[in-house]
């Protein structure tokens, strides 16, 4: 039978946005059995990511969850209303089926290793990987023990105070066990949001499971796009006064 993996991906209108989606869109086309969940973070669809989803080979929905008016100030999580839209998605669609899945969040800027999405397909409840280029440490990975082979707990860059310190790009979740987990949500909250939502399903530490050779494979990195440097004014007024004298 197969295993579908649902790519839940928060996209919004930013200079680097058709690059990235043409990107991911591409990497996509060489997965089989994907669907992809596209939400953008507006309150109409774009032509644009209409006209790229549908000359990208693989079944979609492309849905809308705009930030609300009360969660537009920097502390309020990127991508979350667009993710909890998704979940409402999938509580519509697929409870009370026996469809099985995987569930990731597949941010449009990141770099993805074609090898990530079979580390994930036999999730069984959340599985976890190490993600490249985050922040200062470039790296957040949970941490194996030699001798359990099990997780035991994370090495990152933002500790603070999670139980789980993971990057959104560094774990899978099991279909049928997030449609069970009724309470399963994402807060605003800048930096819990990965925490907050593995706590929200009840999972513990000890059922996590390791990926990518026990964790010591990179196969998706935190690549962040910015646009191109404005051209400098101060610059251009030195280019001007020296071709006039
Ligand atoms: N995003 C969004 N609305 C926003 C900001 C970001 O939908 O106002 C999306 C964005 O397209 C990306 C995800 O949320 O898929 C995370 O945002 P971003 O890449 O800017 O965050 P970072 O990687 O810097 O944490
Ligand atoms: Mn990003």
């Amino acid at each position: 039978e197969r295993i579908l993996i649902f790519l839940i991906t928060p996209t919004y209108t930013r200079p680097t946005q058709a690059a990235d989606m043409t990107r991911l869109s591409q990497t996509l086309q060489l997965v089989p059995d994907i669907f992809w969940i596209v939400v953008e973070d507006a309150h109409n669809r774009s032509r644009s990511v209409e006209d790229l989803l549908r000359r990208t080979n693989a079944p979609y929905a492309h849905l809308l969850g705009p930030r609300p008016p009360t969660h537009l100030d920097k502390r309020s999580g990127r991508g979350v209303s667009n993710r909890l839209r998704a979940f409402e998605w999938l509580r519509e669609n697929y409870s009370n089926t026996t469809q099985k899945g995987v569930i990731y969040f597949a941010d449009d800027d990141n770099a993805y290793d074609v090898r990530i999405f079979e580390e994930m397909r036999s999730t069984r409840i959340v599985s976890m990987f190490p993600v490249g280029l985050i922040s200062t440490l470039g790296l957040s990975t949970p941490i194996v023990s030699r001798k359990s082979g099990k997780i035991i707990g994370f090495h990152d860059p933002f500790i603070g105070r999670r139980k789980f310190a993971v990057d959104m790009a560094g774990f899978a979740v099991n279909l049928q066990f997030f449609l069970n987990q009724k309470k399963a949500t994402m807060p605003y909250k800048v930096g819990y949001e990965e925490d907050y939502f593995l706590k929200s399903l009840g999972v513990q530490i000890w059922q996590l499971e390791p990926k990518a050779q026990n964790c010591t494979q990179v196969l998706v990195w935190h690549t962040k796009t910015k646009p191109a440097d404005q051209p400098k004014l101060t610059l251009m007024k030195k280019v001007t006064n020296y071709t006039e004298t």
